[in-house]
């Protein structure tokens, strides 16, 4: 029988979540298969199991690619970055708003130039998939070019992508300023040319409440009522400052969250970056809505913001996935957020243990942005996103894991002590697109 090349079958450890593991590290909520094999076909997963099972059922003239030694996961997700800043990540000094005025407008005036646009973009998507990112969800700046340049490079290098034009029409620079209506005008456009293409999805996206005006996020609102399965993206309760400024522009408002609930953009497919400083009421209210969190604790270390609680979140039944938030955030691997966010909730006194962090970085956040049909982890019929491991990527990772006790101990140390070295093989549906 013909199989089409597109088919292959990869032999490696499998690991995957098929729901949120919890903090029990032998939870059945986990498929860890020691000796497993993924097959992949046109795109998609065909089957996942134990080797000395599928492999029997295997057309003989399927190749198989083997990664014994390493571990095969889904690829990782990354729910909430800034392309633009790529230039500026690891900026010295300064708290959230300082930051903004110093680094940030600055670097994202550059976007003008679409030249600059895209050799960014090209940049932020190579990057991405060398540290197994296979799904962002990522702002651009307030120029309709910046769009344009980072969807047309995740078109094509075959990475799943959400993003969307920042919304900014007050406070801050006049040259990086829209209008409510033009920022209006040009989103529709760009949800017209690109949401639901392939596997492309528009954002709506303000930067956050104190740089839009009322009428903006009214706007704002309307365009997410025309399009109902369109993403909002956005920043909430981040630094303590902002909140107060937050009170200051819209008075008479609960909290920060309610500002947004008021304008309408608090629903299933809004994600809401950090979310540091809310409390049960708003966390009732992102749940009753569907709205989820990207925790990003690099950025949060970084610009010194706070711990976000991912106890109280998971409580109240939210969906949380992980952001990296380049460039506040210090890493594109998901491998140092997942390091990072063990470390934040260790101030907490709460336990992540290597499979729920994993867990985060993959079905977590396909939860989060309502993809968990296609991306999260390797059920047959998801698409083929996924990453290869390498235990033997540094000498000291090699040395660490070589006697670990069990795979969710290899997989810890891994996560602690991995970076994009770590990477040896990322796909996107079914492709190969980084690794030998
Ligand atoms: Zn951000």
């Amino acid at each position: 029988m013909d199989v089409p090349v597109s088919k292959i079958a990869c032999r490696a450890t499998i690991i995957h979540c098929l729901d949120d593991p919890g903090i029990d590290p032998g939870s059945p909520n986990m498929q860890v298969i020691e000796d497993g094999l993924l097959v992949i076909n046109d795109g998609l997963i065909e089957s996942v199991g134990p080797a000395e099972v599928i492999q029997p059922t295997l057309e003989p003239s399927v190749p198989i690619k083997n990664y014994r030694e390493q571990i095969i996961v889904p690829g990782f997700i990354d729910t909430h970055v800034h392309y633009p800043q790529t230039d500026m990540i690891a900026s010295y000094g300064e708290q959230l708003l300082d930051w903004l005025e110093r680094y940030t407008y600055p670097t994202e005036t550059r976007f003008e130039n679409p030249d600059y646009a895209r050799e960014v973009a090209r940049f932020f998507v190579a990057e991405m998939q060398k540290n197994g990112t296979t799904t962002a969800a990522a702002f651009a700046t307030t120029h309709p070019g910046s769009v344009d340049a980072i969807f047309s490079e995740a078109e094509d290098a075959g990475m799943r992508l959400i993003a969307g034009k920042v919304l900014m029409d007050r406070n801050c620079p006049e040259n990086l300023q829209d209008t409510a209506d033009s920022g209006f005008e040009d989103s529709h456009a760009l949800i017209k040319k690109w949401h639901n293409r392939g596997r492309l999805n528009y954002a709506l996206t303000p930067r956050f409440a104190p740089t839009s005006s009322a009428r903006q996020l009214e706007l704002t609102g309307q365009l997410a009522s025309e399009f109902p399965d369109v993403y909002i993206q956005t920043h909430l309760a981040e630094n303590r400052k902002e909140i107060e400024w937050v009170a200051e522009l819209f008075p008479g408002h609960r909290s920060y969250l309610d500002v947004y609930r008021h304008f309408g953009l608090t629903r299933k497919r809004s994600i809401f970056g950090h979310c540091i400083y809310i409390d049960d009421d708003d966390r009732k209210l992102l749940h009753d809505t569907g709205s989820a969190v990207a925790f990003c604790p690099t950025s949060n270390l970084f610009l010194g913001s706070g711990m976000f609680d991912l106890d109280a979140a998971s409580q109240s039944g939210v969906q949380v996935g992980l952001g990296s938030d380049v460039g506040a955030g210090t890493s594109f691997s998901m491998l140092k957020t997942m390091a990072e966010a063990y470390k934040v909730l260790q101030l907490l006194h709460q336990p992540l243990p290597a499979y729920r962090a994993l867990y985060l970085a993959t079905l977590g956040g396909a939860r989060a942005l309502d993809l968990d049909d296609k991306v999260g982890n390797l059920l047959p019929g998801k698409d083929a996103d996924f990453v290869v491991l390498d235990t033997r990527s540094t000498s000291l990772i090699e040395r660490r894991t070589r006697d670990a006790q069990d795979l969710h101990s290899k997989l810890f140390a891994l996560i602690m002590l991995g970076d994009e070295r770590t990477i040896s093989a990322t796909y996107c549906f079914g492709k190969q697109v980084h690794g030998d």
